[in-house]
């Protein structure tokens, strides 16, 4: 198990002129964790993140940072906020200078880096939430998607070790909300711990490794998503819904459905339920095969030859990178979230798809996909486009 990188230790805090909004709170963060803080609006979800990185001290209680109690004085706390990095849910509130560029690159001058590790920062980060070319454009003239990755980028031009959300989804649309649960899933991918803090149950449910339900500045349960979720009596309390994958499964179980240990969270879960208690099992059709395809590799040209010549084949694409370089491409994408099990659902109809990603991505779809196999005794093939196929 990873290294505790967060800690609380039975803090409170009051605001001044205001009522108690954390009243005794002790939890841990483990490095590389996906964190749900899940509660209704004024349970002290965004009181609680802004301890993360010293905003707000705890009146009584301590804070940890790597197993170090954290300290408010101000170099103290300039050290905290490199490493840990906090996303304001409103863009407009954390965006302060005229372009981008120099919006992004505030952090890493604050820190004293030179220019040319301004520069690289600034580079990097831009590049991280898909926004390379940006630089020069004033951000209240971007949309409401780009101002938040904007306010990201320039988090993450600090290199921290965890990034805190506030609320990350507020003001998106569903598309974009998808979009930047990705990138979230990115940079986890990329060894950043992440936290959040949500009122949506569905999308913590199956983003979440773990989660914690908050009410009245109290922890309510802090569990794995499906056992957090899955008790009524704590959802209820914490003015919350049970996801519908959840409620869909408690109902199918009490109907005689085998439901596994580990509760579906996604519609693939919930299909193999389904099938798997079927008396006359569904006829499958030869699966579909799913190409993998390293954008990152190659010439990129020949890709909308490639997906030309297979009429009829589903294309999706994982990660900021990917995306970009089928709109570059004018691929149009038929999958952009949970791409990995729609394909798999896909390939169980009978039908190929293509999966355009990037980096250490392209190993997860294989072993997402060998994890289905291995668990259905479904067979899909999983391939590998090469920069030579591509070509062809
Ligand atoms: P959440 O993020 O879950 O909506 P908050 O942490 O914003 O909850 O708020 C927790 C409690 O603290 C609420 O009762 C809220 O009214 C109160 N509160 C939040 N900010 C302030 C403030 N600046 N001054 C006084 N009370 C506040």
């Amino acid at each position: 198990m990873s290294r505790i990188i967060l800690e609380a230790r039975d803090i409170r805090y009051r605001y001044p002129r205001g009522r108690e909004a954390i009243s005794g709170i002790s939890f841990h963060i483990r490095r590389g964790e996906k964190i749900a803080l899940v509660g209704p609006n004024g349970a002290g979800k965004s009181t609680l993140l802004q301890m993360f990185n010293g905003m707000i001290r705890p009146d009584t209680g301590i804070m940890l940072f790597d197993n170090k109690v954290i300290r408010y004085d101000t170099a103290s706390l300039r050290q905290l906020r490199k490493r840990v990095g906090f996303v304001l849910q409103n863009p407009d509130r954390q965006i302060i200078a005229p372009t981008v560029y120099q919006d992004v690159a505030f952090g890493p001058v604050n820190l004293g880096y030179d220019e040319p590790a301004v520069r690289e920062s600034v580079a990097v980060a831009l590049r991280q939430v898909g926004l390379e070319g940006f630089e020069r454009r004033p951000p209240h003239q971007l949309s409401g998607g780009e101002k938040k990755r904007v306010s990201i980028a320039g988090v993450l031009a600090m290199d921290p070790d965890v990034l805190v959300f506030d609320e990350p989804t507020s003001g998106l649309d569903p598309s974009g909300s998808e979009d930047l649960m990705e990138l979230l899933d990115e940079l986890n991918h990329d060894g950043k711990t992440i936290v959040i803090s949500t009122h949506d149950v569905e999308l913590a449910y199956p983003w979440a490794e773990r989660a914690i339900l908050l009410m009245d500045g109290q922890i309510i349960r802090e569990d794995v998503p499906d056992v957090a979720f899955g008790n009524t009596k704590y959802v209820r309390m914490a003015h919350l819904s049970v996801p519908t994958l959840l409620e869909l499964s408690a109902e199918l179980g009490k109907r005689g459905f085998t439901i596994p240990e580990r509760k579906p969270r996604s519609v693939l879960d919930m299909v193999h339920i389904i099938e798997n208690h079927l008396s006359k099992p569904y006829a499958h059709p030869a699966p579909g095969t799913i190409t993998v395809c390293n954008v990152d590799e190659g010439e990129t040209l020949s890709l909308t030859t490639w997906v030309k010549a297979r009429p009829g084949i589903a294309v999706g694409a994982m990660g900021t990178r990917a995306k970009q370089c089928a709109a570059q491409e004018q691929i149009a994408l038929e999958f952009t979230y949970g791409v990995i099990d729609k394909c798999i659902l896909r390939a169980l109809r009978g039908h190929d798809s293509v999966i355009l990603t990037t980096g250490s991505m392209v190993s997860r779809v294989a072993v997402r996909v060998e994890a289905y196999c291995k668990e259905s005794g479904n067979t899909i093939r999983v391939a590998s486009l090469t920069i030579r196929d591509r070509s062809g």
